[in-house]
């Protein structure tokens, strides 16, 4: 037998350092705040700290920021006792390079000599990739390959490392070709830089990002959109590089696009819809691109429905879409925007002749005999062309070429037309008269004049309407025909409004005090209702007369209701016709009748009364077509419990036939004109007096 004598050590002759630096464990002492205050030499060993360098600094500076949280909370939790619970963390090294450590600590704190918490750190990286690479690592590489989405490990350059199986059954490239090869080697170049600012991204400390990515196909098919997840474990000492899977979105794109064409365009006739146009237009305006907008309205439309029935009416629509498609350019937007209204833009377009060329094009194209089913049929279309300036707007465009259409249908019936705006002003000629406005405003010379509006089976008076009037100095009393456009455009609509309300309230006020209670009608303007304080406003105006809300009767038009307010500090019109609603006006359509979506409007306001265009009325005593609209908007309002205001009324024939139609409320010349408020005052205490039951 084999005896070995050993001669022992006694403990004391060796010095504790020595035996600490002996240690392959990186051993320290750091104090509360984790500052390091001593450290052995396995330190300057494994994670090349100089420890000079290093002591006083904090030893949670090289934690990685993943791990952070349970080292803190680590340090927290062993204060209160002898020995902590061992952790794993990630820990840099002088190089950049990241080590897995497994740290315990020892609470010294009490003790003297130390005082403070002792840190035993071991490496344990190796380890890790062991447990990694152990008995299961076969069957995990199996069922990544056969995953049917994409997985792949990128170096931080965007080179694939590895791949698996998705990516050949998606795209067709061997495995063994896209090793090696930079992933940007196989996207679109549309979307490379989207790879390329994602990489750079988690270059920079990103964590996680979602990409999509038009890929290419081994067979040149079409290119295949991927969406791709990235992680970033660049710093994990393992994995080392971008783990990105990635899966096929080609059905989820189709059924979005899908949805996005429904969305924007009319079911029927394929073309876009009204919300396409008007973010369109929106869209060339803010980029000061000039723009052609062609309003379009069928002349005999509805006969055709009626008479052949709703089939050879949608065929009839589809051929129209067809050959509108057909006479515009490549490039132009055509829109369905109603039952038989349509909208052409013409971005880019080179001035009147050019449009106005266009405009011919499209009637004579629509004029031409269409072949249905039910034999030969022929309509015309009416066509109103407005060409963008500076100042135009969205709203004001398309009113403008709405007014000129109708001017058109009117000229063709002999009619005269009502009075048409005119914008096209020299820009300079446009700025003075704002200014004049302005001034005019601060002096007082706009004023509301007063219309009566009647009952039209009693006669007796129901309220008034406030119209706008400016007394200008030189040029004398104008009608708002001739300077509302600028109020829009110059943003005064806020001013003229209160200037209106105040001189109207005047003339109530004047009234309530001789016991005469009437109805106020107040037109609001696109600007006004995008103010926030429109309604605490008025209602302070209102007070100061001794009225209120309820004296109300707030008239809008369409179009006022169709402006979008995107920028900060505006209101929605919706929402401040609410807010006007719920303080106790009542709400009144104007001008119904004349274009837009109608029904969608009388349905999205709590309205009490629609006003039947005075287009309609002028028309409907020479005119079926006229008086059918009329009759269709008083049966309209009825079933929907609605009052009908007729305005306009300029013979007692219309006022005959407005009354046996069952319209109830009129307003006209043949009962009075708009009024300045003494004037309206005294033509009311007279009506009152006489007793007067009709004109
Ligand atoms: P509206 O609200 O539809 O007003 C009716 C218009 O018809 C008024 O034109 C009125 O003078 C006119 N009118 C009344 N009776 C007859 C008639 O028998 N025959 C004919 N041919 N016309 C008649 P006005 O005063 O020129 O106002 C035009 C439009 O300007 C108004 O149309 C309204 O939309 C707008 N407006 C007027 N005042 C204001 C205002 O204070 N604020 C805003 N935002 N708009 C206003
Ligand atoms: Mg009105
Ligand atoms: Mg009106």
């Amino acid at each position: 037998m084999l005896t070995v004598h050993t001669n022992p050590i006694a403990p004391s002759l060796i010095e504790p350092t020595v035996l600490l630096d002996g240690l392959p464990d990186v051993v320290l002492v750091v104090d509360t705040e984790g500052c390091l205050r001593w450290v052995n030499a396995a330190a300057e060993r494994q994670l090349r700290w100089r420890r000079a360098e290093w002591l006083g600094r904090s030893v949670l500076d090289i934690v990685h920021p993943d791990d952070l949280a349970g080292a803190l909370a680590s340090i927290g939790t062993i204060q209160g006792k002898d020995f902590g619970t061992p952790i794993e963390v990630r820990v840099a090294d002088a190089e950049g390079g990241w080590h897995w450590m497994e740290v315990v600590g020892s609470n010294q704190l009490a003790n003297d000599q130390i005082a403070g918490i002792v840190l035993v750190v071991r490496d344990i990286t190796q380890r890790r990739m062991w447990e990694v690479a152990g008995a299961d690592v076969a069957r995990f590489q199996q069922v990544i390959q056969h995953a049917p989405s994409i997985t792949m490990l990128l170096d931080g350059e965007g080179v694939i490392t590895s791949v698996n199986g998705a990516f050949t059954r998606l795209l067709g490239f061997d495995p063994s070709v896209v090793v090696g090869q930079s992933l940007e080697a196989f996207v679109s170049d549309a979307s490379s830089p989207v790879l390329r600012d994602a990489l750079r991204s988690l270059g920079d400390g990103g964590r996680s990002l979602t990409i999509e990515l038009a890929m290419k196909r081994l067979d040149h098919d079409q290119l295949r959109p991927v969406r791709f997840e990235l992680a970033n474990l660049l710093s994990d000492p393992i994995v080392a590089g971008v783990v990105v899977s990635g899966y096929d979105v080609t059905e989820l794109q189709r059924v979005r696009e899908e949805l996005e064409h429904m969305a924007s365009h009319d079911a029927l006739t394929g073309l876009a819809n009204r919300s396409l146009l008007l973010t369109r237009l929106d869209y060339y305006l803010t980029v000061n691109r000039s723009v052609a907008v062609v309003f379009i309205d069928l002349d005999r439309f509805k006969p055709v429905n009626d008479l052949f029935g709703h089939e050879a009416g949608d065929a009839l629509l589809r051929e129209v879409a067809e050959r509108l498609e057909a006479v515009v350019r490549p490039g132009d937007l055509v829109a369905r925007v109603g039952g038989d209204e349509f909208v052409a833009l013409s971005p880019g377009i080179g001035g009147w002749v050019a449009a106005s060329s266009l405009a011919d094009r499209i009637e004579s194209a629509l004029s031409q005999t269409y072949d249905l089913d039910v034999g030969p049929v022929k309509i015309g279309a009416s066509v109103g062309v407005a060409i963008s300036d500076p100042f135009s707007t969205v709203a004001s465009l398309l009113a403008d070429a709405d007014v000129r259409m109708y001017n058109a249908k009117s000229d063709r019936r002999g009619m005269t037309t009502r009075t048409m705006v005119e914008r096209r002003r020299s820009a300079t000629e446009r700025r003075r008269l704002a200014d004049e406005l302005t001034f005019g405003l601060s002096r007082g010379e706009v004023v509301a004049h007063l219309q009566p509006i009647l009952d039209l089976a009693t006669g007796h008076l129901v309220g008034v309407e406030a119209l706008a009037r400016w007394n200008h100095p030189q040029l004398g009393l104008l009608a708002p025909g001739s300077f509302m456009d600028l109020v829009e455009d110059a943003g005064l609509d806020v001013v003229l409004g209160a200037a209106v309300l105040e001189s109207a309230c005047v003339a109530i006020a004047d009234l309530r005090a001789k016991g005469i209670t009437v109805q106020l009608a107040l037109n609001l303007s696109i600007g006004q209702l995008a103010d926030p304080l429109l309604c605490d406003n008025m209602c302070a105006v209102l007070a100061r007369f001794g009225l209120e809300m309820s004296d109300l009767v707030i008239e809008i038009t369409e179009r006022a209701t169709l402006a979008r307010h995107g920028s900060v500090g505006m209101s929605s019109p919706d929402d401040t016709l609410r807010e006007l609603h719920a303080a106790g006006a009542l709400l009144s359509l104007d001008d119904f009748g004349t274009g837009y979506s109608s029904l969608t409007h009388v349905r999205r306001f709590p309205l009490s009364s629609l006003k039947v265009d005075q287009l309609f009325v002028a028309g409907m005593c020479d005119h079926p077509e006229d008086r059918a609209v009329v009759d269709v908007i008083v049966g309209l309002a009825s079933a929907l419990g609605l009052l009908v205001v007729a305005e306009g009324v300029e013979t007692r024939e219309q006022w005959e036939m407005l009354r046996h139609m069952g319209c109830n409320h009129a307003q006209g010349f043949l009962m009075a004109p708009p009024m300045a408020g003494p004037t309206a005052v005294r033509w009311i205490e007279d009506h009152i007096a006489a007793r007067r039951l009709i004109p």
